[in-house]
C-alpha cells in the first residue's frame, strides 16, 4: 500500500507536469471506485487551469479555479503522467487529459478515490475525508510537546495511536515500527505514559525516517510505480520491520514479532523499553 513518502513522491513527480497546465478532458471509465466517481468529471475539468498539487496526509490536491480535485491510491492505485498514453488498459479508470500528455489513474482493487470538492463548498481542509485528519509530520505544528498533550490519559499502545493518524499522519505500519525502534520505544506502551522528552525523540524519528524514504523515491514492500514510470520501489533498510527472529543490528538480540489487528509489529526487546 502507498504510504506517505510513496504520495510525496508521487506528488513531486507529477507537480512539474500538470501545474500550469489546461485540462483539455477529463475520461472516467469506472463510476465507482470506494466511493462513486463524479460522472460529470469531464464538464467540471475541462478548460480549467491546474495551479498546483497538494498533500494532505495521503490524499492529493490537485487545485482548480473551480475546485479541488482528491485523488486516493488506496491499496493498489498508481497515479503516472504518460506524454503518450497507450490506449487504457481493463485497470485504467480515469484520465485527465492535458495537451501534452495525460495524467492516468490505475487501480486494480479499486480501493482508492476520485473525487470532486466544488469550491462553493468552503476550504477544501473542511471536507470529510481530511478534516479529521492529524497534524502533517513536517508542519511547524507537529513536535514532541503536541504528541506529548494529545496523549496523556491515554491507555491505547503507541503503535495504534501512530497508525490512527489522527495525531500526525503518515506513520504507517512500516514507519510505525521503524521509528519506536529508533525512538527506543517498545510498540506496546500507553501512550499516556510516555514521557515528553521519549515524545521529543519520537517526533524527531518520525521527520527524519519520512524524510529519508522520501529521499530514497518511498519506500514500500510492493510493487510502486512512480509518476514518471520509473520504477520507485525499493526497500527502506530497515532495523526491526519483517526482520523476526533476526539479530538487532544494534545489540544482536532476537528481533520479535507479533500479529494484531492484522498487522505485524516488529521490535527489540532490549532496545525498547
Ligand atoms: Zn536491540
Amino acid at each position: 500500500m502507498p504510504e506517505l513518502p510513496e504520495v510525496e513522491v508521487v506528488r513531486r513527480g507529477l507537480a512539474p507536469h500538470v501545474a500550469e497546465r489546461i485540462v483539455r478532458a477529463a475520461r472516467v471509465r469506472a463510476p465507482m471506485l470506494r466511493w462513486p466517481v463524479p460522472a460529470d468529471l469531464d464538464g467540471r475539468l475541462a478548460g480549467q487551469r491546474c495551479t498546483g498539487v497538494q498533500r494532505r496526509g495521503k490524499y492529493l490536491l490537485f487545485d482548480f479555479p473551480a475546485g479541488v480535485l482528491i485523488v486516493h491510491l488506496g491499496m493498489t492505485g498508481t497515479l503516472r503522467f504518460l506524454p503518450d498514453a497507450p490506449p487504457p488498459a481493463v485497470h485504467d479508470h480515469v484520465d485527465v487529459v492535458f495537451g501534452h500528455g495525460t495524467m492516468r489513474y490505475r487501480d486494480p482493487r479499486r480501493f482508492g478515490a476520485v473525487l470532486w470538492h466544488d469550491r462553493g463548498d468552503g476550504p477544501v481542509a473542511a471536507h470529510p475525508l481530511l478534516a479529521k485528519l492529524g497534524v502533517e509530520p513536517f508542519s511547524d505544528r507537529f513536535d514532541g510537546a503536541l504528541m506529548h498533550a494529545a496523549t496523556r490519559g491515554r491507555r491505547v499502545a503507541i503503535k495504534q495511536m501512530l497508525l490512527a493518524g489522527s495525531v500526525v499522519v503518515g506513520v504507517g505500519n512500516i514507519y510505525a515500527s521503524e521509528t519506536l525502534f529508533r525512538a527506543g520505544i517498545r510498540p506496546s506502551t500507553p501512550a499516556g505514559r510516555i514521557g515528553r522528552a521519549r515524545y521529543d525523540a519520537l517526533a524527531a524519528e518520525i521527520r527524519a525516517t519520512l524524510a529519508e524514504a522520501i529521499e530514497r523515491g518511498g519506500s514500500t514492500l510492493r510493487d510502486f510505480v512512480g509518476s514518471d514510470g520509473a520504477s520507485g520501489y525499493f526497500q527502506l533498510d530497515c532495523f526491526v520491520y519483517d526482520r523476526a527472529g533476526q539479530p538487532c543490528r544494534v545489540c544482536a538480540t532476537p528481533i520479535r514479532m507479533r500479529h494484531d489487528q492484522q498487522r505485524s509489529t516488529f521490535w527489540c526487546p532490549r532496545c525498547q523499553t
